[in-house]
């Protein structure tokens, strides 16, 4: 057989089932070197497609090879490492390799091809129509372009007219009448900003866009940028995906995206380096900085714990750890869960590392992002501050990574592949030899179990920098609310220490948990939740059947109205903010009251903030946004209306979540000179973690939590792994998942997966059923996160894919998913 020169490609048009590293043609005289994106003729109908090459070398030239058509990039966008992590995650979380690329790189490089036809300079409509009339295909091309207000994206016109649309775009350019301008020479504007956002889940989103893929791709490309990016300019998502404004338009009004106004952020300005005064660490900081710090001189991949209480420096310690890093050469990347909601952690950084350090965060505008990325790149950036997505930012020769508050949920991603920060970080740490530090002041129970055996470093901060005494925890039985005939949300305890606190001009803050789950029921009497005989985990209510559902297994029953335990009503729990300030209004009249929740505009937030802070309003209600990174001298009082809620939610890590919820909130009340008071009301004030929450002991809260999770089988002690099926048609999903279950069923008898003793379980209803008419059902695979399962869950997958019974049904796997 003949040799030839052979790139290997991940393709963009690959499906899951089929997807591996294809091989194709390097023509004669063709520049193609590793990382840089191609375009190839892919599948039986040669669509063209985008690939991006992993690897060249010699090999076999058997017929029917296809040969790349152009090389697209100038220099390569990813190296020899990222195509590392790229295979790595395609084998981790089930995802093409392209799928792979894409969430490595960001938006803004990958939409700059995309193709943009317009009349050319001068030329007007009629006069080109009647210039091509005798051509339908250009003509249907011109009607179109006229539609779309005189341009339109390659894509787009595809969507429209079908592949013919090529050779009549070449028609067309040929005679002068239309011209093609790459997108990445458009300038964008720089007016006043309309954003939009997901008004769904990212998950229900992507479950939309997957939906009608092939159909409409340019849909697809605008869902898929706002999961990825949050919440972005109009003209932006516009400019990067192709969509128009009547796409934007039809998806509000299906219900998928939502507009709102331009919002002022205020990043800071980078300051000059070198201005800030030396860290000096107290004994105790400087205790964990000697260890942490040998371990990174190391050079070998290490993982190590920082367990600080709020407060007690941790973020001086990064700081210095960074410092130490630049010093000897190498670059570090630091993770913060919500960026915007610490700017005093921007300040901190740009005082010490000025233009050294790259922030990546939601509030940058593609284009920046983009920009920041660059830079990156050049080695202009050596230190890169910033959420999730920070994890890929292309710093080579790293010495540190950072991932402070390591247990939040928001360092896994909500939509696929749903990699967990942490295992990426890991995996690049372990590519250069870096140190990972996890801080946090409570840590997740997995990372605070692989401290506890020794598989990371362990390090403590015990005590506040400023010495300052953690607030007085009072618990208000909600059960006695209700025997005492308050049906309100308010206790009257909270009532009279909020009172107090309008005598004497402090400011309070009341947090409500309103992402919990609102379907849950709880006996008003004595505090009994019907839980899961087979989970433990609580049952939701599901209102169209009247029957209490697991959402694990699908266990289903009966929802009684009395209580099994005392014969007490029953009550469905789940409150909104809006509700709970009605209340507030009638209980203090005439009291100043701001209310913050998803429903404000995010612009708002900071607004609100500031305003509580300067013009001392008396309350400020919210959800868990008013939980995190605020500090304010004057707020003596929080309460928690319902901990409760997020408690009882069906989900293993609801318990971790809920204590670590209640300890930032409580941490909230006197941080300024007076000492703080909290309440948190609750209808079972004898559970474990809210006990161990309002004494803020985390060693109790561990050893509870670890033994419940031994018990249930959860991680760390198992990986949970859940395949969601859906489809349109409620039956034949259920039928498929069933199908799904025999199968898995059956491969867990095989050894060697045989000997971690799976279990599968299901199908069971997702939380959400019915999203855009799909309906949704899940299986759960208990076992262990090893490349034999991983293969064999990767095998069955791609054969439930490929089996005709399927067809119209997808399938996605997640595993320890978070939400
Ligand atoms: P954490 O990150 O653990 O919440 P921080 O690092 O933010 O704690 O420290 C809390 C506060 O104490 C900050 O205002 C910080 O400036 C101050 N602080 C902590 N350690 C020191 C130190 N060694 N020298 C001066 N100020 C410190
Ligand atoms: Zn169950």
């Amino acid at each position: 057989m003949e040799t030839a020169n052979i790139a290997k490609l991940a393709v963009a048009a690959a499906p899951y089932a089929i997807d591996k590293p294809y091989d194709y043609l390097i023509p004669e005289g063709m520049e193609v070197s590793v990382g840089v994106r191609v375009s190839v003729p892919f599948g039986r109908g040669n669509r063209r497609s985008e690939g991006v090459v992993l690897a060249i070398g010699e090999g076999e030239k058997f017929p029917g090879l296809k040969q790349i058509l152009s090389v697209l990039d100038r220099e390569s966008v990813l190296d020899r490492q990222e195509i590392d992590l790229a295979l790595w995650m395609r084998q981790r979380y089930f995802c093409t390799l392209y799928d792979a690329v894409k969430t490595i790189l960001p938006a803004g490089l990958w939409y700059q091809f995309r193709e943009v036809y317009r009349l050319a300079p001068g030329i007007e409509y009629t006069a080109a129509y009647a210039a091509v009339q005798e051509i339908p295909a250009c003509a249907e091309m011109l009607q179109l372009l006229f539609a779309k207000g005189g341009s339109a994206e390659l894509s787009e016109m595809k969507e429209v007219c079908g592949e013919g649309c090529v050779s009549a775009l070449k028609t067309l350019t040929g005679k002068g009448v239309v011209v093609c301008e790459s997108r990445a020479q458009r300038k964008i504007g720089d007016k006043t900003r309309r954003m939009v956002e997901l008004a769904l889940s990212a998950e229900e989103a992507m479950e939309i866009a997957e939906s009608r893929r092939r159909a409409a791709p340019v849909r697809y490309e605008a869902i898929r940028l706002l999961c990825s990016a949050g919440r972005i300019s109009a003209s932006e998502l516009c400019y990067f995906t192709g969509a128009s404004s009547q796409t934007l338009r039809a998806l509000e009004k299906a219900g998928v995206v939502r507009f709102s106004q331009e919002e002022t952020l205020r990043v800071p300005e980078i300051a000059q380096s070198g201005e800030a005064a030396p860290i000096v660490l107290n004994e105790e900081q400087e205790e964990a900085y000697r260890g942490l710090l040998s371990l990174m001189e190391g050079g070998r991949a290490e993982a190590a714990l920082l367990h600080g209480v709020t407060g007690s420096g941790k973020t001086q310690v990064y700081i210095r750890l960074v410092q130490e890093a630049l010093r000897s050469g190498k670059n570090a990347i630091v993770l913060v869960p919500e960026i915007i909601l610490t700017p005093q952690m921007m300040e901190r950084f740009s005082s010490y590392f000025g233009a050294e350090v790259a922030m990546l965060h939601s509030a940058l505008r593609l284009s920046e992002r983009y920009d920041q990325w660059k830079r990156i790149r050049r080695g202009e950036v050596r230190v890169v501050l910033g959420t999730r997505s920070a994890i890929f930012a292309p710093l080579r020769n790293l010495g540190l990574i950072v991932m402070d508050e390591e247990q939040e949920s928001s360092y896994q991603s909500e939509n696929p592949p749903r990699y967990h920060t942490r295992d990426v970080a890991k995996f690049r740490c372990a590519q250069d030899g870096a140190l990972l530090l996890l801080g946090s002041a409570t840590p997740s129970v997995e990372s605070a179990h692989w401290a506890r055996e020794g598989v990371y470093h362990h390090f403590f901060l015990r005590r506040r920098y400023n010495e300052k005494s953690l607030p007085r925890v009072m618990l208000a039985d909600l059960k006695d609310e209700v025997r005492s005939g308050n049906s309100g949300v308010i206790s009257a305890l909270l009532r009279r220490e909020i009172e107090q606190n309008l005598q004497r001009g402090e400011q309070s803050i009341l947090f409500l948990n309103r992402r919990g789950n609102s379907r849950m029921l709880l006996c008003g009497e004595c505090g009994f939740v019907p839980e899961c005989p087979r989970c433990s985990t609580a049952l939701t209510y599901h209102s169209a059947n009247g029957r209490l559902m697991c959402h694990y297994c699908g266990h289903s029953e009966k929802a009684n109205e009395t209580c099994p335990m005392c014969g007490g009503i029953m009550k469905r729990v789940g409150v909104g903010t809006q509700k709970v300030e009605e209340e507030l209004r009638a209980l203090f009249p005439g009291v100043g009251l701001l209310r913050m929740d998803a429903d404000t505009a995010s612009g708002e937030h900071e607004t609100l903030l500031s305003r509580f802070e300067r013009e001392k309003i008396p309350i400020l209600l919210g959800t868990q946004m008013v939980a995190k990174g605020l500090d304010f001298e004057n707020v003596t009082l929080v309460g928690v209306l319902a901990a409760d809620l997020s408690l009882y939610v069906d989900n293993y890590h609801a318990a971790e979540r809920t204590f670590s919820l209640l300890t930032q909130v409580v941490g909230r009340a006197g941080r300024g000179e007076k000492t703080g008071r909290a309440v948190i009301q609750t209808y079972t004030p004898g559970n474990e973690v809210i006990v161990s929450a309002a004494e803020q002991d985390y060693d109790r809260f561990f050893e509870s939590e670890i033994r419940m999770r031994r018990i249930r089988r959860y991680p760390p002690f198992a990986d949970l792994f859940t395949c969601t099926i859906s489809g349109t048609d409620e039956t034949a999903v259920l039928r498929a998942a069933v199908r799904l279950r025999e199968e898995l069923k059956l491969e867990s008898q095989q050894e060697p997966i045989r000997s971690s003793d799976p279990e599968v379980l299901g199908p069971a209803p997702a939380p959400v059923v019915k999203v855009d008419n799909r309906y949704r059902y899940r299986i759960l695979w208990v076992g262990k996160n090893d490349k034999a399962t991983r293969a064999l869950l990767s095998y069955t997958l791609k054969k439930f894919a490929l089996d005709r019974q399927n067809r119209g049904i997808s399938v996605f796997v997640d595993c320890n998913a978070l939400e």
